[in-house]
């Protein structure tokens, strides 16, 4: 009878999961959807322990204790961590909490397989898993300190030939592993160790543009990691839930691919571009950086017939959403037809620019993808590129040696005229010149995001 609530019950969490995601594909509906999928993995918790209790007594009083405790000292940590967390700082938490995740699933693999298993099928799972979670949680761990600015590099040979050879010795290890029926606890111990050496050398080459592809794919592999434990332990709602994840990461991973300009195969041999030291500051002839200001900047566009504005990381650091969507409200007031132009990977993760410019209420129709708009940028009269820098980088498609060349980026430079909020000539994520602010046609205010629209938006009350 129990067994039979908990399987149903496991149904109505997958179910939970489902529509959890698929509400998060839409703004509006995303923080309902987060609430039911959460709602879901909380009812697959206790229903786990209902099942362990009464059904399987495999756990002991005082591991079910160890495991309330585990409870409560994540729920306390993450509840703190969450709070705290700055939307900039977002993507490094999502790598740590990936690598709880990658560690979890190598746990289990590991403690699984210390006794040995008679089926080479529950081997292969496990050990996969095991061996996947391993590179997940070691390689999350990298990207988590390359995303919170420390200096963790590496593109010698020594360490891409390793790249490419240990995943075949890994892949070998999981094949033939079982044979060794004796002595598994060793062998599944020495496959780990190499999979997290494989983790972190996977990660540590990856220059600065092509970190959002491989957050991505890190995260896929934790949820094919779980999904191969909830196969092991026959438990449907691990299985689902690692599916979807595992699916959701490896789609999102071909979705970062393309908008990156990078082919699948590059990130799964770990053979992303290596930093081109020629093109730091190589573009060419710089032209003078021309200055303005706020109140020249406010007259151009009270003139403007259109305008479009690029948001980018920037404007996450500044808070600058919801003066520029004031700003945003005072053009359309004045008649001039306004639009926000969005580059996939404009801030520190996915999605980061649609989400900002959520919260400050701006309209969804007015998020316009920049493939949409391209090839009319030399329609709008200005541009305003608050906080963003790689991704209206000419460099991406004008020189090939450039580090970020062959990213799609934002074709600001094709505009009448152009803005530049920002507070320096300071490099973006990729650490490069950007040839844009030099361009005739572009000006810079020199200012942080929130205060340079704050006063645009002063200085246009005049008109
Ligand atoms: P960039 O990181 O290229 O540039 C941001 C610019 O914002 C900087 O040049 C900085 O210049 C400026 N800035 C910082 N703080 C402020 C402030 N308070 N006010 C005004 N300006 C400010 O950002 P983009 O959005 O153009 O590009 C995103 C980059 O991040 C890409 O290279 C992308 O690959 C990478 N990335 C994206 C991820 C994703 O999933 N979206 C994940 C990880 C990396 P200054 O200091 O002079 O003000």
């Amino acid at each position: 009878m129990i067994h039979s609530i908990v399987q149903m019950g496991y149904l109505i969490s997958g179910i939970g999961f489902i529509l959890g995601l698929k509400m998060m594909s839409s703004p509006q509906k995303a923080v309902r959807g987060n609430f039911i999928a959460a709602s879901g993995m909380i009812l697959a918790v206790v229903l786990t322990i209902i099942y362990c209790l009464y059904v399987q007594p495999v756990i002991p009083y005082v591991s079910l204790l160890t495991v309330a405790v585990a409870i409560a000292l994540g729920t306390i940590v993450g509840y703190l961590i969450s709070y705290k967390v700055q939307m900039t700082a977002m993507p490094q938490m999502v790598s740590l909490f990936n690598a709880m995740g990658g560690g979890s699933a190598m746990l289990i693999g590991w403690m699984e397989l210390q006794h040995g298993v008679q089926l080479a099928g529950t081997w292969i799972i496990l050990s996969a898993g095991a061996m996947i979670g391993a590179v997940s949680f070691s390689g999350s761990g990298i990207a988590y300190l390359k995303l919170s600015g420390k200096k963790v590099e590496a593109a010698n040979y020594g360490v891409r030939t390793l790249g490419f050879f240990l995943p075949l010795l890994l892949a070998g290890g999981m094949l033939i592993g079982h044979s060794w029926f004796s002595s598994q606890a060793i062998a599944i111990t020495v496959l780990i160790g190499i999979a997290l050496v494989y983790g972190v050398i996977f990660v540590l080459p990856i220059g600065g543009a092509d970190m959002p592809v491989v957050i991505s794919l890190l995260n896929s592999f934790t949820g094919m990691a779980a999904g191969l434990a909830g196969i092991a332990y026959q438990n449907k709602v691990m299985i689902i839930g690692g599916i979807l994840v595992g699916a959701a990461g490896l789609l999102l991973t071909l979705l970062m691919c393309k908008a990156m300009n990078r082919s699948i195969m590059n990130v799964l041999l770990g053979a992303f571009k290596k930093e081109n030291k020629k093109s730091k500051g190589d573009v060419g002839n710089l032209g003078v950086i021309q200055e303005t200001d706020a109140s020249e900047v406010a007259l151009n566009l009270a003139y403007a017939g259109k305008v479009a504005i690029i948001p980018g990381y920037g404007l996450a650091v500044a808070q600058a959403q919801h003066a520029c969507h004031q700003l945003e409200k005072m053009l359309e007031e004045h008649g001039v037809e306004t639009i926000y132009v969005i580059h996939p990977v404009a801030g520190r993760m996915p999605g980061h620019m649609n989400v900002l410019l959520a919260e400050a209420d701006v309209s969804y129709e007015k998020l316009i993808e920049m493939d949409e708009v391209n090839d009319q940028m030399d329609a709008f009269d200005v541009v305003i590129v608050i906080g963003a820098n790689d991704v209206v980088n000419p460099a991406a498609e004008q020189n090939s040696s450039s580090k970020i060349y062959g990213m799609p980026i934002i074709r600001a430079h094709r505009a009448k005229s152009v803005v530049v909020i920002k507070r320096s000539m300071n490099a973006g994520y990729a650490g490069i010149e950007n040839e844009l602010f030099h361009l005739p046609n572009c000006k810079m205010l020199f200012a942080d995001a929130k205060k340079g629209l704050n006063d645009i938006a002063t200085a246009m009350k005049k008109f």
